[in-house]
């Protein structure tokens, strides 16, 4: 994505260094899902206070597992932002459930909570809120609204390190579901994680995650003695290796400082385009730590792809976060769905690009994306 002499859309932090604890691994007997990933579990319960931790393979393959879990499929309904990856929207089709769109909050793009409670039926199970961006969606007052009977899948692959009036992820819901994929925030190549504090659950996750087998694989062959084990849940494989995992301390030991680098950054960026004519940026949503995953702005109707092209030319990479999912040809002519349908995602997902935003992005690179930004606009509006 690095363009000649322009600034990239991201740039990981990883080092021929880092790949130390990949090494160890190697020395180890099971290359697959074993002690690495347990360690990193067990901090995962301690980062986020919960009962229980998994690592996934992706974010994907993970609330897969969860949705298998919480039991949901045919016949179900799933409440989803139309604003959002088309992960989060594909896994309830994956089950055969169906999604229930929901429209979101033109200032901040998360799911509109009033939206979501007109949306509920009886054969409503789950509701999948994005912490879009980094933002947090309020999980308290989410679940006073949906109630205790319906399943609460928090997607988080934007946001591990936020929190919203000092509450991180995973404590109102049923189950949280983070992406270690390689732009997030925290990453090991391709992984994920889920996390509870329903013990039930858990324990069928570790089934559904791995093929609805009884145990794993270092597990079967505990004290050398071969063990049988069962299925009687059906599952996917979606287990991380140790090879990944073990990349992954390193990077929870610097989520806070990194962190800081992120918030300096949307700071500095914001000062610069904060009231620029022709740019919309979101609204912070109060008494949240947003993790900052990325940094949206909106354009004028009209302008974005002119806008992505030019800063593309400039040496600028820039992306879409995101279209509506309903727009999608899959969604828009399975379900007759029409842009109007879900105007704000619609709208902000015409309008929407995102500019490079990550720790290491030095500050003449981000000075040339907002003077390119700014000559690029002011030239077309
Ligand atoms: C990246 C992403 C996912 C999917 O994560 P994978 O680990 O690639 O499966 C899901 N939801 C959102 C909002 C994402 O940005």
């Amino acid at each position: 994505m690095e363009t000649k002499s322009g600034v990239p859309f991201f740039r990981h932090g990883l080092r021929a260094d880092d790949a130390g604890p990949i090494a160890d691994v190697l020395a180890t007997p099971f290359l697959t899902s074993a002690g690495v990933g347990r360690q990193v579990e067990a901090r995962l319960c301690d980062f986020f206070g919960v009962a229980g931790a998994k690592l996934t393979n992706s974010w994907t393959n993970g609330a897969i597992a969860t949705l298998l879990a919480m039991g949901i499929g045919p016949g179900d309904e799933v409440i989803v932002p139309a604003m959002t990856f088309i992960a989060s929207v594909n896994i309830i089709e994956i089950l055969q459930a169906k999604p229930v769109f929901v429209d979101v909050d033109p200032e901040t793009q998360l799911v509109d909570l009033a939206a979501v409670a007109k949306a509920i039926t009886s054969k409503t199970r789950a509701i999948i809120p994005v912490h879009l961006y980094g933002q947090m969606v309020d999980m308290e007052a989410l679940r006073d609204l949906c109630g205790k009977d319906i399943r609460l899948l928090e997607d988080c692959a934007h946001c591990f390190e936020g929190t919203l009036r000092g509450h991180r992820p995973g404590e109102f819901s049923d189950a949280a579901v983070f992406s270690f994929y390689a732009t997030k925030n925290v990453t090991c190549g391709e992984g994920g994680a889920v996390i509870t504090n329903d013990e039930a659950l858990f324990a069928r996750l570790k089934q559904t995650m791995l093929h609805g087998m009884s145990a794993g694989a270092d597990r079967r062959f505990e004290n050398a003695l071969y063990r049988h084990w069962e299925m009687n849940n059906l599952g996917v494989k979606a287990n991380l290796p140790d090879l990944l995992a073990a990349l992954l301390p390193a990077q929870i030991d610097i989520i806070a400082e990194k962190l800081t680098e992120r918030t300096r950054l949307v700071a500095r960026y914001r000062e610069a385009l904060d009231g620029q004519a022709g740019i919309q940026l979101l609204a912070g949503v109060p008494d949240c730590v947003s993790a900052h995953h990325l940094f949206p702005i909106a354009v004028p109707m009209g302008l974005r792809d002119q806008v992505l092209h030019d800063l593309n030319v400039a040496g600028v990479g820039t992306t879409v976060n995101y279209r509506a999912v309903h727009e999608m040809g899959y969604y828009a002519s399975k379900y007759d769905f029409q842009p109007d349908d879900y105007p704000v995602a619609s709208d902000w997902g015409q309008r929407t690009l995102s500019l490079p935003l990550f720790p290491g992005l030095r500050d003449e690179e981000q000075d040339y994306v907002v003077s390119s930004l700014k000559k690029i606009i002011t030239a077309l509006i």
